[in-house]
């Protein structure tokens, strides 16, 4: 069975992040997508928010699994004997991060973690969690990066109800 993980922040989980997480789930028979429960920041959403949020965005796809984990994602794929890590590659600036953070993975893994990169599908190079949050913050309309039911709880977190 071929089975990869997907981690990342997820916060909240964008159309751009759901893009990647279909595609992905055609390639693979299993797909993880894991919620990195990352001390350093101060997240809009806690880690059992994002993954609630993340089992009913992805609800329709009966391969993918959500988890979450802390800690180095070269342990967290050997507890789950899984040798794949999935990210996604939206401009040259992501590349840079990313490609770095493979090679250490690859590296701290002795060659046991290898990472799949997926570009961007076009209408989502733009998308980024932190945007998501920026425009939301001041009313904006956040509903072409986001599903509705998403929308709602970050316009909640931020205090404007259910509506812009
Ligand atoms: P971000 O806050 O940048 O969205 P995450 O840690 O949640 O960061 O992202 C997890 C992975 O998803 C990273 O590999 C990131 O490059 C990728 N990703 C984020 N947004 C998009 C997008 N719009 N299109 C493709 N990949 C994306």
């Amino acid at each position: 069975m071929k089975a990869a993980v997907y981690p990342g922040s997820f916060d909240p989980v964008t159309y751009g992040h759901l893009d990647i997480i279909r595609r992905a789930s055609d390639i693979f028979d299993e797909l993880t997508v894991s919620v990195l429960n990352n001390h350093l920041k101060s997240p809009l959403f806690s880690v059992e928010e994002r993954v609630k949020i993340l089992e009913e965005a992805t609800k329709d796809l009966p391969n993918v699994k959500i988890d979450c984990f802390s800690g180095l994602l070269i342990d967290y794929a050997k507890k789950k004997d899984v040798h794949v890590a999935i990210r996604g590659l939206r401009a040259i600036t992501d590349f840079e991060y990313e490609l770095q953070l493979a090679q250490t993975n690859s590296k701290l893994s002795n060659g046991e973690l290898d990472t799949m990169f997926l570009t961007t599908s076009l209408e989502y190079a733009y998308l980024s969690s932190s945007s998501v949050k920026e425009i939301a913050r001041f009313h904006g309309d956040i509903s072409m990066c986001v599903p509705a039911f998403v929308a709602e709880r970050i316009y909640e977190k931020y205090g404007h109800g259910s509506c812009r």
